[in-house]
């Protein structure tokens, strides 16, 4: 069963029942499972000089500790050893990436994340992630 779990979360309700879906799903591994709650915020500009590039920087990093919370909040006390990324997108480049570096055996996501256009069963960044995950991904409706 899975030892080390990337939970991929941007706070939208996709990946709330996603985060629901691991707290439930690490009380059947039989071993410890060390799971792994990624958020990433918005590329910045590369254009962006000094002051504003840092304070640009520290305003993703504390939207993203919001939503990492958020994260916190919905796995409760789900027993697995919980560590947390926050890491500078786009998301499914982040996620693949923590995913080659940490050896994930298993990724889950939202199957649709915060964005606004109607109608697509997967997201771009979900789709993304099924292209190049180097591990099994759990795509969470
Ligand atoms: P799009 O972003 O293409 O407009 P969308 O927002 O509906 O569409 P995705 O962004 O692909 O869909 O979101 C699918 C899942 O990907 C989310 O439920 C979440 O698990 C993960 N995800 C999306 N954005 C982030 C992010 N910034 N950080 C971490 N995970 C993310
Ligand atoms: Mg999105």
């Amino acid at each position: 069963m899975f030892q080390n779990v990337l939970l991929a979360f941007d706070g939208s309700e996709p990946a709330r029942r996603a985060a629901q879906m691991v707290a439930g799903l690490v009380r059947f591994c039989p071993s410890p499972v060390v799971l792994r709650v990624v958020v990433a915020y918005d590329p910045i500009p590369s254009y962006l000089g000094e002051p504003q590039l840092q304070s640009v920087i520290d305003e993703r990093i504390a939207e993203a500790e919001t939503v990492l919370r958020q994260a916190l909040d919905v796995l409760g006390e789900t027993p697995a050893d919980i560590h947390t990324e926050i890491l500078e997108g786009p998301a499914a480049d982040a996620i693949l990436r923590v995913a080659q570096t940490r050896g994930n055996d298993l990724i889950v996501m939202g199957s649709r994340g915060l964005g606004q256009i109607t109608g697509l069963l997967l997201g771009s960044q979900s789709q993304k992630v099924l292209n190049h995950a180097p591990c099994p991904v759990l795509v969470v409706r």
